[in-house]
């Protein structure tokens, strides 16, 4: 089968699945997950598969990409945060829908890869750092939208902090080796308000640097 064909089988999928945003489908029709897939999972680029990224990270499903952009609720003004860089995959599908993306990667080598990807794709609108995501990016909080693409044991207090106005959070919340909640959190006039969207299987949010990071 072709790639062509194979997208197309997989967009078939996640309208079956759910995802009725035609934003969100034709982002992830135009963006080429093959360019973010390790060599030896090409062949599984177009399959609604988690797959590994080194490091011991993953690469989430397109199902599970697709919910959490349709969920965010992205459009041309909004200002995004993203915790957990990994590939690049989600970063590239909501810089197509979004103003500007911020997104932070503890992992140095994964981060300078995801870098090249952007360039080579002609990505302009996302700024990049290595760090400890978990404490969010203060010096251009607030943010419309937070996405955090690992799995915290709580809703990060530092991040909530973070959102603006009327924001919205998605993030999966839970212990590892078990299902977490993905979760959105609406910050409005009198609190937080809090949905669960899903039951994910997310890599945790780990604090700090790796060693390997300096
Ligand atoms: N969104 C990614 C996949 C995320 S996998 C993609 O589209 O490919 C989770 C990522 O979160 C991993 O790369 C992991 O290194 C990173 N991560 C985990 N804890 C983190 C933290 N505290 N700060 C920043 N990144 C973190």
């Amino acid at each position: 089968m072709t790639i062509a064909a194979r997208k197309i089988r997989l967009i078939m999928q996640l309208r079956r699945a759910g995802i009725a945003d035609t934003a969100v489908l034709s982002a992830i029709e135009r963006i080429p997950r093959e360019a973010f897939v390790p060599e030896s999972f090409q062949d599984q680029s177009y399959e609604d598969m988690t797959l590994p990224i080194g490091r011991g990270q993953t690469l989430s499903a397109p199902s599970v990409v697709a919910l959490m952009t349709q969920a965010l609720g992205t459009d041309r003004r909004t200002k995004v945060l993203e915790i957990g860089t990994g590939t690049g995959y989600q970063a590239a599908i909501l810089s197509r829908l979004c103003r500007r993306l911020y997104t932070v990667e503890r992992h140095r080598e994964l981060l300078g890869e995801a870098e090249r990807r952007f360039l080579k794709l002609r990505l302009y609108n996302i700024t990049t750092r290595v760090g400890d995501g978990a404490r969010g990016w203060p010096e251009q909080a607030p943010f419309t939208r937070i996405i955090v693409t690992a799995a915290a044991e709580t809703v990060p207090a530092t991040l909530v902090e973070q959102l603006a106005p009327g924001g919205v959070m998605v993030v999966p919340v839970g212990r590892q080796g078990g299902d977490q909640a993905l979760l959105r959190l609406t910050r409005e006039a009198d609190g937080i308000r809090e949905e669960i969207l899903d039951s994910v299987r997310f890599v945790p949010l780990v604090a700090g640097l790796p060693s390997d990071a300096a």
